[in-house]
């Protein structure tokens, strides 16, 4: 067939790339200015204790209110930051946000903050969180950084000497969503990970299998054999908690404990172990 025939396709799509090409720079546009005009706000979600039953750290969680368009959660733009650099202005604000926010909110409570994977790679991370860490006075040992296991997929060797670097002025490193990615046990093995974030599908599976039980069971173990703090998230329900309980996880995150909530409506001193009832959605 003649090379330039007309493609039904190609003519039936053009219209529609253009448009959203338009829509993607516009909301680029509009991402940069959101975070300059205070459009970003963060929600925090507490990380309970299980064995001290008590809250010990708040993870923060963007938000955007778009002045059109409602509120955005952070899988609809947190893709777009990561595609077009506007993630490290990002980061910074929800850094400096976070920690002025949460000291405020005590003095001894840890702060966990999501770092794109993307980020992790590039050195200059290490000094704008210390940039940061100094301009707000928090302490080093009370910040965790989450990241997801694909944040170490190229170039190992840069982001060992990254995370060491961290590490050396006392940030603490979390593997988040752990067990969903394809190599979660190298690189268990090559970094060198304070904790792990066990991945909400495996905690939401155990209620009704036993098989899921078990796979968590080994996990927290595991974490143990490695001297890794355990974080379970998605708990959603008492019995998944006293399940972790029973098999010694350090960290229950999710609904169950509250859902990602403002600042003023976290009640730090809570026993979750007598709890009937969930605390109402954002
Ligand atoms: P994540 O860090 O794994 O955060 C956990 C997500 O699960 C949150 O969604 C939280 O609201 C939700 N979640 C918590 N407990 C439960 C539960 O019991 N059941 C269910 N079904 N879900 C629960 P959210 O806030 O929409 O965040 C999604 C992802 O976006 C986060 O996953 C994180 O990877 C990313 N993210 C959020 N904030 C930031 C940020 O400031 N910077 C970066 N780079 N990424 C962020
Ligand atoms: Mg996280
Ligand atoms: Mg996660
Ligand atoms: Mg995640």
């Amino acid at each position: 067939k003649a090379k330039n025939a007309p493609n039904a396709h190609w003519v039936f799509y053009k219209p529609d790339m253009a448009e959203q090409i338009v829509q993607r720079r516009e909301l680029e546009q509009e991402l940069r200015e959101a975070i300059k005009q205070n459009q970003l706000f963060l929600l925090y979600q507490p990380r309970y204790d299980i064995s001290l039953q008590k809250i010990t750290s708040l993870e923060a969680l963007v938000r955007w209110q778009h002045p059109t368009h409602g509120l955005f959660m952070p899988d609809q733009f947190i893709p777009l930051a990561e595609e077009t650099g506007i993630i490290i202005p990002l980061t910074d604000w929800v850094l400096t946000t976070a920690c002025r926010e949460v000291m405020a909110k005590s003095a001894d409570l840890s702060l966990s903050v999501n770092i794109s994977p993307v980020e992790f790679k590039a050195s200059d991370i290490v000094f704008r969180v210390k940039s940061i860490l100094a301009d707000t006075g928090f302490d080093p040992s009370r910040l965790e950084l989450e990241v997801t296991e694909n944040a170490t997929l190229s170039k190992p060797e840069n982001t060992l000497k990254i995370m060491q670097q961290l590490k050396s002025f006392g940030v603490k490193l979390l593997m988040d969503d752990f067990g969903t990615g394809y190599a979660s046990l190298n690189y268990l093995r090559s970094f060198p990970f304070d904790g792990i974030k066990l991945d909400k599908s495996f905690i939401m599976a155990m209620d009704d299998s036993d098989s899921a039980k078990n796979i968590v069971e080994k996990i927290i173990g595991l974490g143990k054999d490695f001297n890794l703090e355990v974080t379970a998230e998605g708990v959603e329900t008492l019995s998944q908690l006293q399940q972790l309980e029973e098999f010694e996880c350090d960290i229950a995150q999710g609904y169950f404990i509250s859902h990602p909530t403002t600042l003023d409506k976290i009640e730090l001193n809570q026993n979750f172990k007598n709890k009937k009832i969930t605390i109402p959605e954002e």
